[in-house]
């Protein structure tokens, strides 16, 4: 058992920390004020091959492995969250299932600009009356010859309005008494795709979340992601995957927690004495820190069994699970130890507690990560 990094993967975190603090640190405090998304960085990121980080090079992409891919995600997470969801997103959720269930032409057409960050991409499941239930969705795709028409809306659909790619789960049996999911690509600028307005979050504010509508919109039989009647598979397999990302952008958050907040205990004087010496400081500091190596042991599990191409959903849950109650956990002591500071802009830790607390909630919530590791449990 390694608990070390491989050479190549302490490079890898090197080459990532210094971008991100370089880059995305200074850039997340003007996302989270304007809500607006850096297309310059993104373009930028696209160079560095950000976009493709798991695929391989063949495809344009970086071919990294699962555990590196994580180091990269948490890097980016701990400069600028709301980046670090459109990386995790777009590679975890978009990028990943159009190469394991494209075919060669798709694989060649839709994942390669994605891959290389020319288009970015998404992944819309979520539904006015259907999220943790994806079985509730109502969008439907009707076979016309040789296309499918279709109809529907997506709620909260992250990248949304820079999105050139994106995945659309539908009902292939419209009327019918069993419905049947199927995944289509469906390109932004596609007639009959339209693209709301940004959503107003408390959090992950840079990033471009919107809602997307389908009017009748036509796309050809060869858009059809694996094969008719498997999205619902395609879906959960994909979101196994995708957590080991969010998992990665929480524990970030949560680095970036105990960074600040340890800096700021020495730097904070009272009664004569930095607070960092107070018994009621350390041992937050020390419970913040011991809980964000769990996390990392867990995220860095999950991404060795998928290395491995081992069975790893379960472990992906739990490192989600753990990892997003430690983020936020981490915020909100952070929050305490900053005092009246942390609750004034002017420090970072008040927007590491509104990014930190969406890691519970998508791609799955607290409640569902522990019905899916129950549902393990059962069947092992
Ligand atoms: C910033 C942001 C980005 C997002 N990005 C995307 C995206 O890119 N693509 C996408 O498809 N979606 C996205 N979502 C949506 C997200 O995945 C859903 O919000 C999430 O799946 C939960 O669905 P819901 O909000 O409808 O909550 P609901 O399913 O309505 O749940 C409400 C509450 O009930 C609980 N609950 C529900 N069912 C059960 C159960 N069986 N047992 C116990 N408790 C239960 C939940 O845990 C929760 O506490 C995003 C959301 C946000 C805010």
């Amino acid at each position: 058992m390694r608990f070390e990094p491989t050479m190549k993967q302490a490079v890898i975190r090197r080459t990532a920390r210094k971008y991100a603090e370089e880059v995305l640190a200074p850039a997340a405090v003007e996302m989270d004020r304007t809500g607006q998304f850096p297309q310059d960085i993104a373009d930028e990121m696209a160079e560095l091959k950000y976009f493709g980080l798991e695929i391989p090079p063949e495809y344009g992409g970086a071919g990294l492995d699962p555990v590196s891919y994580a180091i990269v995600v948490e890097e980016i997470s701990r400069a600028n969250a709301a980046m670090g969801l459109c990386v995790a997103v777009h590679n975890g959720v978009a990028a990943a299932p159009m190469y394991e269930f494209g075919n060669q032409f798709q694989r060649k057409k839709f994942l390669v600009p994605v891959a290389t960050g020319k288009k970015i991409g998404t992944f819309c499941l979520s539904e006015p009356n259907a999220g943790s239930d994806a079985s509730a969705i109502e969008t439907t795709a009707v076979r016309d010859n040789k296309d499918y028409i279709l109809n529907g809306n997506k709620v909260f659909v992250t990248n949304g309005h820079v999105s050139g790619t994106n995945l659309i789960f539908a009902n292939t049996r419209p009327g019918e008494k069993k419905k049947e999911y199927t995944v289509f690509f469906v390109e932004s600028e596609r007639e009959g795709v339209e693209k709301g307005p940004l959503e107003e979050l408390m959090g992950m504010r840079g990033n471009p979340v919107c809602p997307i509508t389908l009017h009748d919109c036509r796309v050809p039989e060869e858009n059809l992601l694996g094969e008719q009647g498997q999205g619902l598979k395609i879906a959960f397999a994909t979101l196994n995957g995708g957590r080991i990302g969010i998992a990665a952008q929480a524990l970030g958050i949560a680095q970036a927690c105990l960074d600040v907040s340890l800096r700021y205990a020495k730097e904070r004087h009272q009664f004569g004495r930095s607070i960092a010496q107070f018994g009621a400081i350390q041992k937050h500091l020390a419970d913040m820190a011991t809980q964000v190596e769990a996390a990392r042991l867990l995220v860095y599990r999950a991404a060795g069994l998928r290395d491995k191409g081992l069975e790893y959903g379960m472990e992906s849950a739990m490192a989600k699970l753990y990892a997003s109650k430690i983020a936020v956990d981490a915020a909100r002591i952070g929050i305490q130890i900053h005092g009246a500071y942390g609750y004034s802009k002017s420090y970072p830790i008040e927007r590491y507690y509104r990014d930190a607390k969406i890691t519970e909630i998508y791609e799955g919530t607290s409640e569902v990560q522990r019905i899916v590791i129950a549902r393990s449990l059962m069947e092992r």
